[in-house]
C-alpha cells in the first residue's frame, strides 16, 4: 500500500474578493510535520512555473485532482509570520471551532481591501470668542435650549468636534447645527481625513492617577504579564469602579513598548463620552470602528492599522480582526454582552476568538464587566483566568435606592394595573419635579409563557427546568426536549384561575401611561419605533434634550446611555426575562436588571428604582436588587451543575433547518441515532430533537438537538465524527446544519 499523502489548499491572493479561489498542492514528505494552516509558502504557479507566495488554508488527505498533475510546495517562508498568516491561522481555528467553511472564516477575519475611497469628514469649530460663547451659554441655559447648550459646551471644550460624532453621540440634529452656523456662532469645515485629528491630549497627570483599589488591580495584571503568566484576566468591578481607568493604564504600558491595542466595546455602549476619554489620553493614536462605516471606510481603518499609523482600535465585535502588526493587548469591555456573539456563520464568540487570537500572537487578553458572564467568572474562579475584583465605586458615589413591589400583593389588594401604586406615586412626584422617568419592559424573544398572577408560579418543563412556551391550539412545548402538555385552566399549584401568558407590550404600556398621566410627554422605544434608519438615535436625542418626560422601552433603553435627569427607573415585570426558555434566563435577567437599576441617578440628582415582580424571592432578582454579583453567581452555578449546563458541563447544539418538514424530522432522528452509536461509554446526554423557539423561518422548518458531556475534548471528537458523517451522507444535502458549542 502506498504511503498516505497530504495535500494543502493554498490561497495565492488574499487581497480581494478572490478568496474563493484556492489551489491544491502536494505536501512534500519533509514538510508533513511542519506545515500548519496560516503558513506562508512558495509555490510554482501557472504554466511558466513562476514562483509565487501563498498561504496554507487547509491540509487534507483528499486530493481534488490527479496526483500526477499536482505540483509540490517549494518551501515554507521562514520570514512568513506576517499578520496575514496569523489571521489565516485564526480563521483556521474558527473553522474548527464553529464549523463554518474556510472561505466564510477567511472573509470574516481578513480585511477585504478595497480601493481607497477618500472620505469627507466635517468638523465643527467655534466662530466667536470664548467670552462671547460664555455669554451665549448663559442665555441658552436660561432659555432651556438644551441641545444648543450641549453643543456649545462641547465645542468650547474640544475646540474641534467631529460632525458625525456630534450628531450621533451628542444627539444634535443637523438643523440646530445649520442654524448656529448661519448665526455665525459655529464654523463647519470639510476636510479630507482618515480619522479624527483630535490633538488635544490630556497633559494633566492628575487625570491618570489611579485609586488604591484600581492600582492594585493594574499592578497585579502587569506583574503577571512580566512573570510570563499568559492567562486571560477578568476584572469584575461594579459600575463606576474605574475599569475603564484601568484599561487605559494597561494600554499605556503596552503602547510604550511599541505594541498595539484592540478595545472591544458593544456598539450600543460606544458613546461619545467613552470615545472622548480615549482621545484625551491617547490622542490621534486612537481610531474607532462602528457599523455605520462603509466597507471602504472600514478597509481604510484597517489599512492604517496595518501600516502602523494608529495604535489603538476601539470598536464592536468585528474590530477584533484589526490587522495590527504587533498586537500587544486585547481588552473586551462589558464582556457579558450578547452582542459579542456573531449571528452569522461563522457564529463566533468574540471572547473565545480574542483568546484564540491572543494565543496565536502571544498577546494578553483582559475582560471587564460589572456582571460577568457565568462562563467567564467560572473560569476566573477555577483558575483558567486570573480574577480581579473591585467592589467600590470611584469616590463612593451612591447606588440608587431600590424598592421592590410584589405584584401578587398588588393583585390581592385589587390593583390590576400594570403600574403598581408605588410606581404610580413615584412617576407623579417625578413629573412634578420636572425630572425624567424610564419605564423598562424586560421582555425578550418571541414565545410567550404561562404564569399564575396569584402565586407567581410559571409552567415549566418537568425535564429541563426551563419555561414551556405557549403554542397555538392550547399546547405548551419545551424547546429543549420537545416535551408537550396541554395548557391548564387553573394554576396547578394554587388553583387560581388568573393564569395566562403575559402579553402586555410596550405599546399597551404607552397607552396606559398616557391615560394615567395625560400631562406627561411620553416616548416609546422598541423594534417598531426604531425601524427607520435613524429612529433609534432620534428617540434618544429627543429624550436627552428633555423633549419628553417618560421613556418606555425594552432592553434597548438600558444600555450605555447616560441621562442625568432620569431619577426614577421603573422595571415593570422583572421576572419576564426569567421565563424565556433558555438555561441562561437567570443570568440575562440578573444582568438586565442590574443595568436597568443602574440607570437611575447618573447625574447629581439621587436616583430611585422600583422593581415590580411576581417572583420577589428569586435569587436573580434578589441579587440584582442588592447589586450582589457574587451571591447571584453562587446560586446560578449550583443550578448549572445540577442540570449539566455550561460552564459546569459542556453543551453542544445541532441546529437543523430544511424546507421539507419530513426530511428534517428524519435527518435529525438519524443524527440522534448516530450520536447514540458513537457514544460507546454512554457518557452523552442527548436531548431532543425538538422544534426551535421559532419553529419555522422563511419557510424553513427548524429543529435542534442538544448533547451534553462533561469532557469538552470528548465532545469535540464526537462533533468531528458527526461532521464526517454528514459530509458523506448525501441525504443531508437539503438540510442546513449549524453547530454551536456552549452557547
Ligand atoms: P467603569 O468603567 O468601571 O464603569 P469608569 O472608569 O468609567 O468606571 O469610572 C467611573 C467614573 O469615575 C468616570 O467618570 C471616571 O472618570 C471616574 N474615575 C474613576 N476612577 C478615576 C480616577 N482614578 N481618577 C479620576 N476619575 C476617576
Ligand atoms: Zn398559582
Ligand atoms: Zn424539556
Amino acid at each position: 500500500m502506498n504511503k498516505k499523502r497530504w495535500f494543502a489548499d493554498i490561497i495565492v491572493d488574499i487581497s480581494s474578493e478572490k478568496l474563493d479561489r484556492t489551489f491544491q498542492y502536494l505536501v512534500p514528505e519533509s514538510m508533513e510535520n511542519q506545515l500548519q494552516p496560516g503558513m506562508q509558502v512558495l509555490v510554482p504557479f501557472g504554466n511558466g512555473g513562476r514562483t509565487i507566495k501563498g498561504y496554507v488554508i487547509q491540509i487534507t488527505d483528499r486530493s481534488s485532482f490527479e496526483l500526477e498533475r499536482m505540483k509540490e510546495i517549494l518551501q515554507v517562508e521562514e520570514a512568513g509570520n506576517s499578520i496575514e498568516s496569523r489571521l489565516v491561522a485564526l480563521a483556521a481555528w474558527m473553522r474548527g471551532q464553529y464549523g463554518s467553511t474556510m472561505i466564510q472564516a477567511l472573509k470574516t477575519v481578513l480585511p477585504v481591501k478595497q480601493k481607497m475611497k477618500q472620505k469627507e469628514e466635517r468638523w465643527i469649530m467655534l466662530n466667536i470668542t470664548q467670552e462671547k460663547a460664555e455669554e451665549l451659554l448663559e442665555l441658552y441655559k436660561r432659555k432651556h435650549y438644551v441641545a444648543r447648550q450641549r453643543i456649545l459646551e462641547a465645542v468650547m471644550e474640544e475646540k474641534q468636534l467631529s460632525y458625525s460624532l456630534a450628531v450621533n453621540k451628542l444627539h444634535i440634529t443637523g438643523n440646530v447645527l445649520k442654524t448656529m452656523e448661519e448665526q455665525g456662532i459655529l464654523k463647519i469645515r470639510s476636510q479630507i481625513v482618515y480619522r479624527s485629528p483630535v490633538q488635544e491630549v490630556c497633559q494633566n497627570e492628575e487625570c491618570f492617577h489611579l485609586t488604591e483599589e484600581q492600582q492594585r488591580v493594574a499592578d497585579g495584571i502587569l506583574e503577571g504579564w512580566r512573570a510570563g503568566d499568559d492567562r486571560p484576566c477578568l476584572i469584575r468591578g461594579v459600575t463606576g469602579s474605574g475599569k475603564t481607568q484601568i484599561y487605559m493604564e494597561l494600554m499605556d504600558d503596552v503602547l510604550k513598548r511599541g505594541k498595539q491595542v484592540i478595545l472591544l466595546i458593544p456598539e450600543i455602549a460606544l458613546t461619545y463620552q467613552m470615545v472622548q476619554r480615549f482621545y484625551h489620553r491617547f490622542g490621534d493614536k486612537v481610531s474607532v470602528l462602528h457599523s455605520r462605516l462603509s466597507q471602504g471606510e472600514r478597509s481604510d481603518q484597517f489599512d492604517l492599522a496595518q501600516k502602523g499609523k494608529i495604535q489603538v482600535m476601539i470598536g464592536p465585535r468585528s474590530a477584533l480582526f484589526t490587522p495590527f502588526p504587533k498586537l500587544g493587548l486585547i481588552v473586551i469591555d462589558e464582556e457579558h454582552e450578547p452582542s459579542y456573539q456573531s449571528e452569522t456563520t461563522p457564529c463566533y464568540h468574540a471572547r473565545e476568538t480574542a483568546i484564540a487570537r491572543g494565543r496565536l500572537e502571544g498577546c494578553p487578553v483582559v475582560l471587564g464587566s460589572a456582571t460577568p458572564s457565568v462562563d467567564a467568572y467560572y473560569c476566573g474562579k477555577t483558575g483558567s483566568y486570573r480574577l480581579f475584583e473591585m467592589d467600590h465605586r470611584y469616590e463612593n458615589r451612591n447606588l440608587p435606592k431600590v424598592d421592590v413591589v410584589d405584584l401578587r400583593e398588588e393583585l390581592k389588594e385589587g390593583n390590576r394595573s400594570i403600574l403598581s401604586r408605588k410606581l404610580q406615586e413615584g412617576i407623579r412626584i417625578c413629573l412634578e419635579k420636572r425630572e425624567q422617568v424610564m419605564l423598562f419592559l424586560n421582555r425578550r424573544g418571541y414565545a410567550g409563557f404561562m404564569s399564575c398572577r396569584s402565586c407567581g408560579s410559571v409552567m415549566k418543563c418537568p425535564h429541563c427546568d426551563v419555561s414551556l412556551s405557549v403554542h397555538r391550539h392550547g399546547k405548551m412545548v419545551c424547546h429543549y426536549c420537545g416535551y408537550e402538555t396541554r395548557q391548564p385552566e387553573k394554576c396547578p399549584r394554587c388553583g387560581s384561575p388568573y393564569i395566562g401568558g403575559f402579553r402586555a407590550g410596550t405599546q399597551q404600556i404607552e397607552d396606559i401611561v398616557k391615560k394615567m398621566f395625560p400631562q406627561a410627554r411620553v416616548l416609546r422605544m422598541d423594534l417598531d419605533t426604531t425601524r427607520k434608519k435613524e429612529g433609534h438615535a432620534q428617540i434618544l436625542s429627543a429624550f436627552a434634550n428633555q423633549e419628553a418626560d417618560i421613556l418606555i422601552g425594552t432592553q434597548m433603553i438600558v444600555k450605555g446611555h447616560d441621562f442625568p435627569h432620569v431619577t426614577l427607573v421603573g422595571i415593570l415585570a422583572a421576572d419576564l426575562s426569567l421565563n424565556i426558555s433558555d438555561y441562561r434566563a437567570g443570568e440575562r435577567t440578573f444582568q438586565l436588571l442590574t443595568q436597568a437599576v443602574g440607570r437611575a441617578g447618573r447625574g447629581i440628582l439621587p436616583g430611585e428604582a422600583v422593581v415590580q415582580t411576581y417572583q420577589p424571592d428569586h435569587y436573580s432578582i434578589q441579587a440584582a436588587i442588592s447589586q450582589d454579583y457574587v451571591r447571584f453567581y453562587e446560586e446560578e452555578i449550583q443550578y448549572r451543575r445540577l442540570l449539566g449546563y455550561p460552564p459546569a458541563s459542556n453543551l453542544f447544539a445541532v441546529h437543523g433547518s430544511c424546507i421539507e418538514e419530513e426530511l428534517l424530522d428524519t435527518g435529525m432522528e438519524y443524527i440522534r441515532r448516530f450520536l447514540k452509536k458513537v457514544d460507546n461509554g454512554n457518557h452523552l446526554r442527548i436531548i431532543g430533537p425538538a422544534y426551535e423557539p421559532v419553529s419555522k423561518i422563511a419557510d424553513m422548518y427548524r429543529k435542534v438537538l442538544y448533547v451534553k458531556h462533561e469532557d469538552l475534548s470528548q465532545l469535540l471528537k464526537i462533533k468531528e465524527k458527526l461532521e464526517r458523517y454528514l459530509e458523506i451522507n448525501s441525504g443531508f444535502n437539503k438540510i442546513r446544519i449549524l453547530f454551536q458549542l456552549n452557547q
